[in-house]
């Protein structure tokens, strides 16, 4: 059987991928515009917003999370402990932790840009609704290719289960606080996710 897209599907992924990269160099301004005012690199500032959703983390999570080598996350580590924003714990394997001053910084650089909330909010609520399942879908399309690292996402967790009930407003069911809840509700960084069996076993 050709399971190969048709010309109208190839058009129409490329615009799509058009309209990403778009959206892409959107944030890759507002990213370096932060720099300007915190002083952070993108980078550090990934690592900030790790450690403040996560807790403390060794240098290999960290490099492993955000998709970047040891040496780049070893140097970004570096400089944050350098501003008093990191503490190296050490041991095996070493442990960065924030400080205060990091924490405080983390937390105001953690908003997204207003601009972009407003573009979503300008959207309606199914097409925001089907917005967050295409999202979610390539999300998981490229963590199976090993594009990107591992979300703790809806799509790849154990307690995953899409489609089981008939109200069409909350179709899906979340094993872990036992109800069921809709697309809108779809996580991408959820803290009660766990890996499925077989991609633990991957
Ligand atoms: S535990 Fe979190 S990631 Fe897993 S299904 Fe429930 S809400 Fe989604």
């Amino acid at each position: 059987m050709n399971t190969a897209p048709a010309a109208g599907e190839r058009a129409t992924a490329e615009l799509v991928a058009t309209g990403l990269a778009k959206i892409g160099l959107v944030l890759r301004h507002e990213a370096w515009a932060e720099r300007e005012r915190t002083g952070l690199t993108p980078t550090q500032s990934q690592i900030l917003a790790l450690l403040r959703a996560r807790g403390p983390a060794s240098l290999a999570a960290i490099a492993g999370e955000l998709a970047v080598s040891l040496p780049t996350a070893s140097d970004s580590i570096a400089s944050l402990a350098a501003k008093g924003l990191v503490d190296k714990r050490p041991g095996r394997p070493l442990v960065v932790a924030p400080t205060t001053a990091g924490l405080r910084l983390a937390q105001r650089t953690a908003r997204w840009p207003d601009f972009l909330l407003e573009a979503i909010d300008e959207l309606t609520p199914e097409d925001q609704s089907a917005f967050l399942r295409g999202l979610t879908a390539m999300i998981a399309s490229l963590q199976r290719r090993g594009r990107i690292p591992v979300a703790r996402m809806c799509a790849s967790c154990r307690f995953f289960r899409p489609n089981v009930h008939p109200d069409p407003l909350r179709p899906h069911h979340c094993a872990f606080v036992d109800a069921p809840f809709g697309d809108r509700q779809l996580r991408l960084d959820c803290s009660d996710w766990q890996a499925r069996e077989h991609e633990e076993a991957g």
